[in-house]
């Protein structure tokens, strides 16, 4: 079985090697990484050139609570730099829950103004230069996809998609993605997501580092662990574990390349 873990922050292992090897001997033969600001980006970049095995496929962006205007010009001028070994630029979007945005203080309106403008604006580079946007949409699924809309987008992976259903089935229609996380064994929300979308429209991925949850534990999670993305999915879906792998694979290659 072939596997592709489509979003991994890689940057956050301390033993990078041990972490790509056991993901290699697992069966993932390519790992879609991601950074959320530009030193975090510069070592995906550092990583992805110095690894053969899995592969390892770059995405390199601004996450929305790490949005300053220094950052958003430094990440631009990266992406122009880089572009020609880029896949992705992630990961960007919107997150209306972070802390300043939860309580209703003076300034709301002036972060979200920013965090759009960042998104914007990498959605552009993203569109000039045919990379996959890699949209993380918390608590504003809406606003994430018109954005994605309006400038143009025409693939894109709404990762770990958790939002309403009926922006949901906008995102399909627009001819989006979404992914399926180990929280498909038990997150309420994003199971109803994944029930929803089509087979084809999902892929696999860990959010590694982030944990996933057994029981009452919480485990630190590395692109090996996308085993656990697929079998939840299989299981919710109905389909052979086999099936899903092969369909998840594809559609990550037909994305990627
Ligand atoms: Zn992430």
């Amino acid at each position: 079985m072939k596997l592709i873990d489509c979003h991994a922050h890689l940057d956050e292992f301390e033993d990078v090697e041990g972490v790509l090897c056991r993901a290699a001997a697992s069966g993932v033969t390519g790992i879609l990484a991601v950074g959320i600001n530009t030193a975090t980006s510069r070592r995906i970049l550092e990583i992805a050139g110095n690894c053969s095995a899995p592969e390892i496929i770059p995405a390199i962006g601004l996450y929305p609570d790490e949005v300053t205007e220094e950052e958003i010009e430094s990440i631009l001028a990266l992406i122009d730099e880089e572009y020609a070994g880029l896949r992705g630029v992630g990961e960007i979007g919107l997150d209306y829950w972070v802390r300043p945005l939860r309580k209703k203080q003076p300034g709301r309106e002036e972060v979200k103004a920013l965090q759009q403008k960042a998104f914007r604006l990498q959605l552009r580079k993203a569109r000039r230069y045919s990379l996959i946007p890699i949209i993380h949409s918390r608590g504003a699924w809406a606003d994430s996809f018109r954005l994605a809309e309006e400038e143009g987008i025409t693939r894109a992976i709404f990762h770990w998609y958790t939002g309403p259903l009926d922006v949901l089935e906008k995102i399909l229609a627009a001819g989006y993605h979404i992914s399926a996380t180990p929280a498909a064994a038990y997150s309420p929300q994003l199971r109803e997501v994944l029930l929803a979308a089509p087979l084809e429209k999902i892929v696999l991925e860990t959010d590694c580092p982030v944990p996933r949850r057994e029981g009452e534990d919480r485990i630190g999670t590395e692109p090996a662990d996308v085993i656990y993305s697929l079998r939840a999915l299989a299981e919710l879906k109905g389909i052979p574990e086999e099936e899903v792998a092969r369909v998840t694979t594809e559609t990550a290659c037909d994305l990627f390349g």
